[in-house]
Protein backbone atom coordinates (compact mmCIF):
# COMPACT_ATOMS: atom_id res chain seq x y z
CA UNK A 1 0.00 0.00 0.00
CA UNK A 2 1.22 2.99 -1.01
CA UNK A 3 1.66 6.18 1.67
CA UNK A 4 0.35 9.97 1.17
CA UNK A 5 3.21 11.88 1.57
CA UNK A 6 2.65 15.89 2.95
CA UNK A 7 5.02 18.59 1.75
CA UNK A 8 4.50 22.62 1.79
CA UNK A 9 5.37 23.67 -1.93
CA UNK A 10 3.78 26.47 -4.55
CA UNK A 11 2.73 25.66 -7.90
CA UNK A 12 5.30 27.37 -10.18
CA UNK A 13 3.67 26.17 -13.43
CA UNK A 14 0.34 23.47 -14.79
CA UNK A 15 -0.35 22.08 -17.56
CA UNK A 16 -3.19 20.98 -19.08
CA UNK A 17 -3.25 16.88 -19.52
CA UNK A 18 -6.07 15.94 -21.57
CA UNK A 19 -9.73 17.42 -20.86
CA UNK A 20 -9.69 17.29 -17.16
CA UNK A 21 -6.69 16.60 -15.74
CA UNK A 22 -3.31 19.20 -14.81
CA UNK A 23 0.47 18.08 -14.76
CA UNK A 24 1.69 20.98 -11.76
CA UNK A 25 5.12 21.54 -11.46
CA UNK A 26 5.61 22.18 -7.65
CA UNK A 27 8.32 23.53 -5.30
CA UNK A 28 8.97 21.84 -2.32
CA UNK A 29 10.80 22.80 0.69
CA UNK A 30 11.45 18.91 1.37
CA UNK A 31 12.35 18.32 -2.65
CA UNK A 32 12.88 21.39 -4.53
CA UNK A 33 10.76 20.92 -7.48
CA UNK A 34 8.78 17.81 -8.39
CA UNK A 35 6.21 16.74 -11.26
CA UNK A 36 2.57 16.21 -10.18
CA UNK A 37 -0.38 14.43 -11.92
CA UNK A 38 -3.57 15.86 -10.64
CA UNK A 39 -5.86 13.87 -11.77
CA UNK A 40 -9.53 15.40 -12.98
CA UNK A 41 -8.94 18.74 -11.03
CA UNK A 42 -10.13 20.68 -13.89
CA UNK A 43 -13.62 19.61 -13.48
CA UNK A 44 -16.10 21.72 -12.14
CA UNK A 45 -16.93 19.84 -9.14
CA UNK A 46 -13.67 18.98 -8.06
CA UNK A 47 -12.53 20.30 -5.08
CA UNK A 48 -9.62 20.92 -5.85
CA UNK A 49 -9.95 22.98 -8.87
CA UNK A 50 -9.25 26.28 -6.82
CA UNK A 51 -6.40 24.74 -5.13
CA UNK A 52 -4.56 23.83 -8.18
CA UNK A 53 -3.86 27.24 -9.26
CA UNK A 54 -0.26 28.53 -10.21
CA UNK A 55 1.10 29.95 -7.27
CA UNK A 56 -1.22 28.27 -4.77
CA UNK A 57 0.79 27.98 -1.56
CA UNK A 58 -0.09 25.11 0.66
CA UNK A 59 0.46 21.92 2.02
CA UNK A 60 0.00 19.62 -0.84
CA UNK A 61 -1.23 15.32 0.46
CA UNK A 62 0.41 13.38 -2.59
CA UNK A 63 1.81 9.98 -3.47
CA UNK A 64 5.25 11.26 -3.86
CA UNK A 65 7.29 9.67 -6.32
CA UNK A 66 10.80 9.94 -6.48
CA UNK A 67 11.80 9.22 -10.33
CA UNK A 68 8.09 10.21 -12.22
CA UNK A 69 4.69 11.89 -11.26
CA UNK A 70 3.72 11.89 -8.27
CA UNK A 71 -0.44 11.61 -7.40
CA UNK A 72 -2.42 14.86 -6.09
CA UNK A 73 -4.55 13.48 -3.21
CA UNK A 74 -5.40 16.61 -1.67
CA UNK A 75 -4.29 19.87 -0.46
CA UNK A 76 -4.55 22.94 1.76
CA UNK A 77 -3.95 26.85 1.15
CA UNK A 78 -1.33 28.13 3.73
CA UNK A 79 -1.62 31.99 2.47
CA UNK A 80 -3.56 32.64 -0.96
CA UNK A 81 -1.69 35.58 -1.34
CA UNK A 82 -4.39 37.88 -1.94
CA UNK A 83 -3.24 41.33 -2.34
CA UNK A 84 -0.46 40.17 -4.59
CA UNK A 85 -3.67 38.42 -7.04
CA UNK A 86 -4.76 41.22 -7.28
CA UNK A 87 -1.64 43.38 -8.88
CA UNK A 88 -0.15 42.54 -12.23
CA UNK A 89 2.97 44.45 -11.19
CA UNK A 90 3.06 42.16 -7.67
CA UNK A 91 2.49 38.77 -9.93
CA UNK A 92 5.39 39.83 -12.03
CA UNK A 93 7.94 39.83 -8.99
CA UNK A 94 6.26 36.24 -7.63
CA UNK A 95 6.88 34.91 -11.45
CA UNK A 96 11.02 36.33 -11.07
CA UNK A 97 10.96 35.05 -7.48
CA UNK A 98 10.16 31.71 -8.09
CA UNK A 99 12.14 31.59 -11.26
CA UNK A 100 14.98 32.59 -9.49
CA UNK A 101 14.81 30.32 -6.04
CA UNK A 102 13.85 27.54 -8.28
CA UNK A 103 16.98 28.18 -10.58
CA UNK A 104 19.45 29.01 -7.15
CA UNK A 105 18.29 25.72 -5.63
CA UNK A 106 19.47 23.97 -8.27
CA UNK A 107 22.43 25.21 -7.60
CA UNK A 108 22.73 24.21 -3.76
CA UNK A 109 19.31 21.82 -3.57
CA UNK A 110 19.90 23.89 0.05
CA UNK A 111 15.95 24.21 2.16
CA UNK A 112 16.33 27.46 3.59
CA UNK A 113 16.07 28.92 -0.13
CA UNK A 114 12.46 28.21 0.36
CA UNK A 115 11.68 29.44 3.65
CA UNK A 116 13.44 32.49 2.73
CA UNK A 117 11.35 32.84 -0.95
CA UNK A 118 8.24 32.32 1.33
CA UNK A 119 8.81 34.47 3.77
CA UNK A 120 9.36 37.66 1.18
CA UNK A 121 6.76 36.34 -0.70
CA UNK A 122 4.74 36.86 2.26
CA UNK A 123 6.33 40.36 3.22
CA UNK A 124 5.02 41.44 -0.34
CA UNK A 125 1.40 40.16 -0.01
CA UNK A 126 1.47 41.96 3.29
CA UNK A 127 2.55 45.32 1.31
CA UNK A 128 6.37 45.85 2.01
CA UNK A 129 8.16 46.99 -1.25
CA UNK A 130 8.64 44.48 -3.36
CA UNK A 131 11.50 45.61 -5.25
CA UNK A 132 13.41 46.14 -1.62
CA UNK A 133 12.50 42.56 -0.57
CA UNK A 134 13.58 41.31 -4.26
CA UNK A 135 17.05 42.72 -3.92
CA UNK A 136 17.32 41.31 -0.27
CA UNK A 137 16.59 37.88 -1.79
CA UNK A 138 19.43 38.39 -4.43
CA UNK A 139 21.47 39.66 -1.93
CA UNK A 140 21.29 36.24 0.46
CA UNK A 141 21.05 34.13 -2.38
CA UNK A 142 24.45 34.77 -3.29
CA UNK A 143 25.97 32.95 -0.57
CA UNK A 144 24.07 29.33 -1.66
CA UNK A 145 25.43 30.19 -5.18
CA UNK A 146 29.17 30.60 -3.78
CA UNK A 147 29.70 34.12 -5.09
CA UNK A 148 29.20 35.89 -1.75
CA UNK A 149 29.87 39.50 -1.26
CA UNK A 150 32.78 40.62 0.50
CA UNK A 151 31.48 43.86 2.03
CA UNK A 152 33.90 44.61 4.90
CA UNK A 153 37.96 45.59 2.91
CA UNK A 154 38.96 46.49 -0.30
CA UNK A 155 38.50 44.01 -2.16
CA UNK A 156 42.40 44.08 -3.69
CA UNK A 157 44.58 44.84 -0.87
CA UNK A 158 42.61 44.51 2.46
CA UNK A 159 42.21 48.02 3.33
CA UNK A 160 39.42 48.49 5.67
CA UNK A 161 39.52 52.45 5.47
CA UNK A 162 38.66 54.85 3.06
CA UNK A 163 36.47 52.95 0.54
CA UNK A 164 35.43 54.84 -2.06
CA UNK A 165 33.00 52.53 -3.97
CA UNK A 166 31.58 49.06 -4.67
CA UNK A 167 32.50 47.30 -8.39
CA UNK A 168 30.71 44.45 -9.48
CA UNK A 169 33.27 43.46 -11.70
CA UNK A 170 35.99 42.73 -9.20
CA UNK A 171 33.11 41.92 -6.86
CA UNK A 172 33.62 43.97 -3.89
CA UNK A 173 35.07 47.21 -2.33
CA UNK A 174 37.26 49.41 -3.56
CA UNK A 175 39.77 51.55 -1.56
CA UNK A 176 41.25 55.10 -2.76
CA UNK A 177 44.40 53.80 -3.82
CA UNK A 178 43.11 50.70 -5.35
CA UNK A 179 40.27 52.91 -7.28
CA UNK A 180 41.52 52.99 -11.23
CA UNK A 181 37.85 55.13 -12.57
CA UNK A 182 35.52 52.78 -11.51
CA UNK A 183 31.96 53.88 -11.74
CA UNK A 184 31.11 55.09 -8.01
CA UNK A 185 27.95 53.88 -6.41
CA UNK A 186 27.00 55.87 -3.31
CA UNK A 187 28.76 54.52 -0.47
CA UNK A 188 25.11 53.98 1.27
CA UNK A 189 24.81 51.05 -0.64
CA UNK A 190 27.44 48.67 0.92
CA UNK A 191 25.46 49.97 4.60
CA UNK A 192 22.19 48.29 2.85
CA UNK A 193 23.57 45.64 0.89
CA UNK A 194 25.17 44.53 4.41
CA UNK A 195 22.49 44.55 5.98
CA UNK A 196 19.98 43.21 3.24
CA UNK A 197 22.45 39.92 3.88
CA UNK A 198 21.89 39.83 7.94
CA UNK A 199 18.22 40.75 8.28
CA UNK A 200 15.87 38.70 8.99
CA UNK A 201 13.41 39.09 6.59
CA UNK A 202 10.42 37.75 8.97
CA UNK A 203 11.16 40.57 11.45
CA UNK A 204 10.88 43.83 8.78
CA UNK A 205 7.83 46.08 9.44
CA UNK A 206 9.17 48.81 7.23
CA UNK A 207 11.46 49.88 4.56
CA UNK A 208 12.89 53.15 4.16
CA UNK A 209 14.54 52.97 0.98
CA UNK A 210 15.02 56.14 -1.10
CA UNK A 211 14.39 55.36 -4.67
CA UNK A 212 17.50 56.88 -5.93
CA UNK A 213 19.39 54.35 -3.58
CA UNK A 214 17.23 51.34 -4.42
CA UNK A 215 17.75 52.11 -8.54
CA UNK A 216 21.84 52.04 -7.54
CA UNK A 217 21.35 48.62 -5.93
CA UNK A 218 19.32 46.86 -8.35
CA UNK A 219 22.26 48.07 -11.30
CA UNK A 220 24.71 47.07 -9.27
CA UNK A 221 22.75 43.85 -8.39
CA UNK A 222 21.99 42.99 -12.00
CA UNK A 223 25.66 43.66 -13.00
CA UNK A 224 27.09 41.29 -10.37
CA UNK A 225 24.48 38.75 -10.98
CA UNK A 226 25.34 39.03 -14.25
CA UNK A 227 29.22 38.56 -13.96
CA UNK A 228 29.14 36.04 -11.60
CA UNK A 229 26.04 34.10 -11.65
CA UNK A 230 25.55 33.74 -15.54
CA UNK A 231 21.89 33.36 -14.71
CA UNK A 232 19.58 34.86 -17.52
CA UNK A 233 15.60 34.74 -16.14
CA UNK A 234 13.24 36.18 -18.80
CA UNK A 235 10.66 37.03 -15.70
CA UNK A 236 13.48 39.38 -15.09
CA UNK A 237 13.46 41.08 -18.32
CA UNK A 238 9.25 41.19 -18.29
CA UNK A 239 9.51 42.74 -14.89
CA UNK A 240 11.40 45.67 -15.81
CA UNK A 241 9.75 46.40 -18.85
CA UNK A 242 6.23 46.72 -16.68
CA UNK A 243 7.77 48.88 -13.98
CA UNK A 244 8.84 51.02 -16.63
CA UNK A 245 5.68 51.59 -18.14
ZN1 LIG B 1 42.71 48.78 -1.85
Amino acid sequence: MEMITKVEGIIVKTTNYGETSLIIELYTKEYGTIGIMGKGVKSMKSRLRALTQKFTYGFFYIYYKEDKLSILKDADIINPFTHIHEDITLISYLNYITELTTQVYKESQNEDLFTLMIDGITKINDGLNPSVITHILEVKYLDYLGVGLHLNSCINCGETKSIVTIDPDQGGLLCKDCYKGERLYPIKIIKLLRMYLLVDIKSITKLDISPDLEKEIELFLSSYYHRYTGMYLQSKDFLKKIETL
